[in-house]
């Protein structure tokens, strides 16, 4: 049997997706900047996508700028607001469990002057609201938030956080959201999203800025996505992009449901059936597409591998930020995991393609793994 279970890492693109880009790239594969009728049907499936994933977020089709994927869309984000308002303060405001698209982008910004702030977080991967409320002052031009965590899957309090923002233009990484729960948009600026978390293409991604946001453009040239992103813009993927978005949105309710229902199989499995586990994902107030649990006195990296061999598929932690070896999850360790419980932590991420019957599978495999590791130790 084989079981894909890091879909937070990416997702398996639907068929109706592919089919999609074949015909953008195979047939009407014009330039959507051409006057021609070439150019007007990929202009047109442009426009169908941006309809499709505006409604999927939440905004107006004219608020989504397209991007090469959501780390793009977080750069975008994060400096445009930073250079906008430059003039006014210098103090930018993240949380420490933050993508390093995230994360990375503030430290570049510190470089050129900006003064970061890195909110702590509970045990659970849940922000501390009232350093948030405490640290924002006149100085501050932007807080970027994400809304669930890619390796805790922590739901964030996105909203009542922006209510507090004050002058500063609030940003938020939904890229672990999009297609899985309602996205937070009142008092929220900008808003990041991916389209390969949501069996979409990779190399797609999209930002949405309020009509009334003005940020300064990341990439400039030729003037495409109202001037906020030049390039030629990568059609095809762009309109299996929108498939994608419509899919997930409109099946998103069903979809929770039936992924919390094998999340909790899973997860009753393993604490029954497996001695010393932390459940590290919180207990309520999360995402139900992302479970992650530390088996103590193993290692997860040699876990994984092992699984592997039986075809199942997990992560250790972000395996999309890195693939860097022995670095220690940044987000494990600001929830306050001891090392024992961050080296024993698997990722179990979900999407509506897994079932029960995997999961019994899965829980057969997992507790020979575990019990291999403990009575041998590291066997590879
Ligand atoms: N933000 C979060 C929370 C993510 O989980 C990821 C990818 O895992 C990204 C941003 C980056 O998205 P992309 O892979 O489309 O660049």
């Amino acid at each position: 049997m084989f079981v894909y279970l890091d879909n937070s890492s990416t997702t398996k693109q639907y068929r109706e997706v592919t089919d999609t880009v074949v015909r953008y790239m195979s047939e009407d594969f014009g330039n959507p900047s051409s006057l021609h009728h070439l150019g007007i049907t990929a202009e047109k499936a442009m426009k169908n996508a941006r309809n499709q994933v505006a409604a999927a977020i939440g905004v107006g089709d004219n608020e989504v700028i397209f991007t090469s994927c959501g780390t793009e869309a977080d750069n975008t984000a994060i400096r445009g607001a930073a250079y906008a308002g430059r003039r006014r303060g210098k103090k930018i405001i993240t949380s420490r469990i933050e993508h390093p698209a995230v994360l990375e982008t503030f430290k570049s910004l510190e470089e050129e002057g900006f003064i970061p702030v890195y909110i702590d977080v509970d045990k659970e991967g849940m922000i501390n609201m009232e350093q948030l409320e405490s640290e924002i002052d006149d100085e501050t031009i932007l807080i970027s938030l994400m809304h669930v965590n890619n390796e805790l899957g922590t739901i964030e309090p996105v909203e009542e956080a922006a209510a507090l923002k004050g002058e500063a233009l609030f940003h938020t990484d939904a890229v672990q959201s999009f297609g899985k729960l309602e996205i937070p948009t009142k008092n929220v600026d900008m808003i990041s999203v991916s389209g390969h978390k949501i069996h979409g293409p990779k190399g797609t991604g999209a930002l949405a800025v309020k009509s009334n946001v003005h940020i300064k453009p990341f990439i400039v040239g030729g003037g495409q996505e109202k001037n906020m992103r030049s390039g030629t813009e990568n059609t095809p993927c762009i309109a299996g992009f929108g498939v994608a978005a419509e899919m997930t949105h409109s099946h998103r309710s069903a979809n929770i449901t039936h992924m919390d229902e094998v999340r909790d199989y899973l997860m009753r499995g393993i604490i029954d059936g497996i001695d010393d586990v932390r459940i590290n994902s919180p207990k309520e107030h999360y995402c139900a597409s992302v479970l992650n649990v530390s088996f103590l006195g193993t290692r997860g990296e040699v876990i994984l591998h092992t699984l592997e061999q039986s075809d199942i598929y997990v992560s250790t932690g972000s395996a999309c930020s890195s693939n860097k070896k022995n670095s220690k999850s940044h987000v494990l360790t600001a929830a306050g995991l001891s090392d024992e419980e961050i080296e024993g932590a698997i990722r179990f991420s979900f999407s509506d393609l897994n079932t029960i019957e995997e999961m019994d599978y899965v829980l057969d495999r997992l507790k020979d793994a575990v019990g291999s590791f403990r009575r041998l130790g590291s066997f590879r």
